[in-house]
């Protein structure tokens, strides 16, 4: 468990933000995974009163605000409604009720997780993140940057009828996945992200396919063009046999009459 000196619960994010450009300080989310770590911080950054945890909900975009929980995205009516059952396929395995109603979205997406269930089916969407200092941009860019000292303020989802789906595979229950993958399809271009490699989600796009061949050609595609990788749960090759198949899901999902 990581301890520290003094602990700022921030006034506004201006604060938090200047607080967090000294290298000992650091900004704690739901503090899940930080628990895990053994340093020790001169001043914990605490973003729970910035009025970060809702998520709203416009005409054009849904707006997530970084302290917002995995449980929270899990059973809100309106994304569920907006998007189908991704939010709850991508957040229902991760340990257990009590921990994702405390580890968070900007915890999430900060660590850009190479097994990160969040950030495989969020790049299956049109999102950007809004940081403190930068400002906002593609999630997918987001994705690709080294760790700095920004602060995660929101993430905006947009509302363009995009249809997603979202699959993953474990060895056991509530594990980390052995591999994740998502498909989302907006004016028939399908849009495939692959994650859990176990390297950080990667995404591809494609024609939406309308024969079997087509959907099978593209899931050999997957196959051919991702790189996967070894560790203790499963082999780079057990991993590219399991990308054929979770992609294969995940577009039989977005066909509405298919029979897969
Ligand atoms: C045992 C265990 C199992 C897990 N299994 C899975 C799984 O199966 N699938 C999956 O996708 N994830 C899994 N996770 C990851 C989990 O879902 C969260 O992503 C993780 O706990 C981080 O969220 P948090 O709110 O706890 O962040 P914290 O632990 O509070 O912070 C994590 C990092 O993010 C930084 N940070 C936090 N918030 C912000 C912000 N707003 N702006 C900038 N930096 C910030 C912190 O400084 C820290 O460096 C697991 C985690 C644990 C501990």
């Amino acid at each position: 468990m990581f301890t520290a000196q003094q602990y700022v619960k921030a006034a506004t994010l201006e604060e938090a933000y200047t607080l967090n450009q000294k290298r000992n300080n650091v900004v704690i989310g739901g503090g899940c995974w930080m628990k895990m770590n053994h340093r020790r911080y001169q001043t914990l950054i605490d973003l729970s009163g910035l009025g970060l945890d809702i998520i709203e909900e416009t005409p054009e975009e849904f707006v997530l605000g970084a302290m917002v929980t995995l449980r929270q995205m899990e059973t809100d009516e309106a994304l569920k409604n907006t998007f189908g059952n991704g939010f709850y396929e991508m957040t229902r395995h991760i340990v257990g009720v009590q921990f994702r109603n405390c580890a968070t979205l900007g915890g999430s997406l900060y660590s850009r997780f190479g097994f990160s269930d969040i950030l495989t089916f969020l790049l299956a969407l049109d999102c950007e993140v809004e940081l403190a200092h930068a400002g906002r941009l593609p999630l997918a860019e987001y994705a690709q940057m080294p760790y700095d000292r920004d602060i995660l303020a929101k993430v905006h989802i947009l509302k363009n009828g995009r249809r997603a789906a979202y699959e993953s595979f474990r060895q056991t229950a509530t594990d980390i996945p052995v591999l994740t993958c998502a498909a989302s399809v907006l004016n028939d271009t399908l849009r495939v992200v692959v994650g859990a490699r176990p390297m950080r989600a990667i995404c591809m796009e494609f024609p939406f396919p309308e024969t079997e061949e087509a959907m099978e050609e593209i899931c050999r595609k997957v196959q051919e063009t991702v790189s996967f990788g070894s560790n203790l749960r499963g082999s780079g090759e057990y991993r590219r046999r399991l990308a054929g198949v979770l992609c294969r899901r995940a577009i039989c999902s977005l066909k509405e009459d298919a029979v897969c």
